[in-house]
């Protein structure tokens, strides 16, 4: 006995039971999966949505004009028929009878048979809407009217279904007021095997449709799917890679293209930034290596050398203050990249200033003639510190690459728009190739590089940056050998 209930025991679990209510409501959770699938697509797919709402919109155009066209046809078709029977019952009520049409208000009977043989042949009902008239053909079996009597309405009777139209006639000199049923079976036969041909029209053509549909979007949404698998693959690594802009021009490829000029700017401005921080290192190792150079140097001999001991602090000073001259322009230039850089403006004498500048390098440099020609008294509106800065620049640059002895003029003018400095020189001048390159930083030409007075080469970047600050232009003429002049417009 145990043993039995064992072994059903085990047969129940081996065996899964049957989930009804799972297979019964299969159908529904596929369709519910199916329904939120299309929904999911429709509303993450510029493609799909767009695709749908054309077929909408088809649908609903092709839906309507057919419905237009059937409705004009089948109105034309009826209007017609009922035309035609009043035309023929009329021309029944106008013949000449022997006995007058109506006799105390009653109907001839010859007439009223005529017109009852008409109705039959042509499957007309008529009704007077006079007592005494008596014209009633519309008892049969289990008429019904739907708008009754009135001007139009629709009646059916038995299998047939009848257009009813209210018109007068003239019976004798009476005019009486009718009303027509004429039978528009045939009509809505016609009109129901022309809605089936336009259906089925309809059917093929937004199959086409829709094929069309698909492959035109195909190759419309190319340019967003070429710039989501570009912008997934872009890293700093490969930040040359573009969008295929092949193809018709429309948004998507003039959104391609904005995006592939984007790419430009930005890998520009990367590699300038990676090449900036390498060259200023570069520029940075150099000073670093002369100090280490001299600190081994003070550490072997210095101690009991005195020369050696003064040579090397000499060396070290002028090291770091080169050192920190240059960290002040790396300073500069990434205070104006981080937008920090701030100009204090005021009002102030720029004839003053140039000739303070004028002042301040004669002192230093006796190995050229510095004219100054300015006649007029200038104001301006500007940082005095930053403006001072970037024309010591100018002027020290047209020192360095002016040979002794040559001459540098200082200018400066105003007319009512623009306040004119310029700082011209004699000196060994500029390629067409130098002139293009001057305001790249760390950029020197290969003969300021060997000459012992080179600097940098970020003076004209700072200058560039200062000047441009104020709203201000640079115009640069130069010639290999003749001279330089920088016009500042401010
Ligand atoms: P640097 O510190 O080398 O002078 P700048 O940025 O001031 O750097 O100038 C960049 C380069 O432009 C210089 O190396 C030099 O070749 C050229 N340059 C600037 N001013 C003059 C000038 N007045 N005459 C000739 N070359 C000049």
């Amino acid at each position: 006995m145990d043993k039995s209930t064992n072994s059903d025991r085990n047969t129940n679990t081996t065996k899964k039971p049957v989930n009804i209510r799972k297979i019964v409501f299969f159908p529904v959770y596929m369709v519910i999966f199916m329904y939120q699938w299309i929904r999911e697509k429709i509303q993450y797919s510029i493609r799909l949505t767009l695709s749908f709402r054309y077929i909408g919109i088809l649908l609903i155009t092709m839906f309507g004009a057919g419905l237009a066209v059937i409705l004009l046809f089948g109105g034309i078709r009826i209007h017609a028929a009922v035309q035609q029977n009043q035309a023929g019952i009329q021309e029944i009520l106008h013949r000449d009878l022997v006995a007058p049409p109506l006799t105390d208000g009653e109907l001839n009977g010859e007439l009223y048979a005529l017109i009852q043989d008409y109705c039959q042949e042509n499957n007309v009902l008529l009704y007077a809407d006079d007592p005494q008239l008596k014209i009633d053909l519309t008892m049969d079996h289990g008429f019904r009217e739907y708008g009754s009597k009135s001007a139009y309405g629709i009646a059916l009777n038995g299998q047939h279904i009848y257009f009813s139209m209210q018109k007068n006639f003239s019976v004798g000199s009476n005019a009486v007021k009718m009303v027509i049923y004429t039978d528009i079976q045939d009509e809505l036969w016609t009109l129901r095997s022309l809605a089936a041909i336009m259906g089925m029209v309809y059917l093929v053509f937004l199959f086409l449709a829709l094929i069309a549909i698909g492959l035109s979007g195909k190759g419309i949404f190319q340019p967003i799917k070429d710039m989501t698998r570009t912008v997934r693959d872009i890293s700093e690594q490969n930040l040359n890679l573009r969008i295929n802009v092949s193809g018709s021009k429309n948004e998507l490829k003039e959104l391609a293209l904005t995006f592939n000029e984007m790419m430009n700017r930005l890998e520009d401005q990367y590699n300038r930034q990676k090449q900036f921080v390498s060259d200023a290192s570069h520029e940075l190792r150099t000073p670093i290596a002369v100090i280490q150079g001299y600190a081994d140097m003070l550490d072997r001999w210095g101690k009991n050398d005195t020369e050696v001991l003064q040579e090397s602090v000499t060396a070290i000073r002028n090291e770091a203050v080169n050192m920190q001259e240059l960290i002040d322009k790396l300073l500069f230039l990434a205070r104006h990249d981080n937008s920090t850089l701030e100009f204090l403006k005021e009002e102030f004498s720029l004839t003053e200033l140039l000739q303070e500048i004028v002042r301040e390098t004669e002192i230093i440099d006796k190995g050229h003639k510095i004219a100054l020609d300015i006649h007029q008294e200038i104001s301006v509106h500007a940082d005095r510190a930053r403006l001072k800065q970037a024309f010591r620049i100018f002027l020290d640059n047209a020192l360095k690459y002016t040979p002794v002895n040559g001459e540098i003029t200082v200018k400066a003018q105003k007319d009512s728009a623009w306040t004119e400095v310029s700082f011209k020189d004699n000196g060994i001048g500029m390629t067409q190739e130098e002139l293009r390159r001057i305001f790249d930083r760390f950029y020197r030409s290969d003969q300021s590089r060997t000459k012992a007075t080179g600097g940098y080469g970020l003076g004209l970047s700072i200058a560039k940056i200062i000047i441009l600050g104020h709203n201000g232009k640079i115009k640069v003429r130069s010639k290999a050998g003749e001279g330089s002049e920088f016009i500042i417009l401010l």
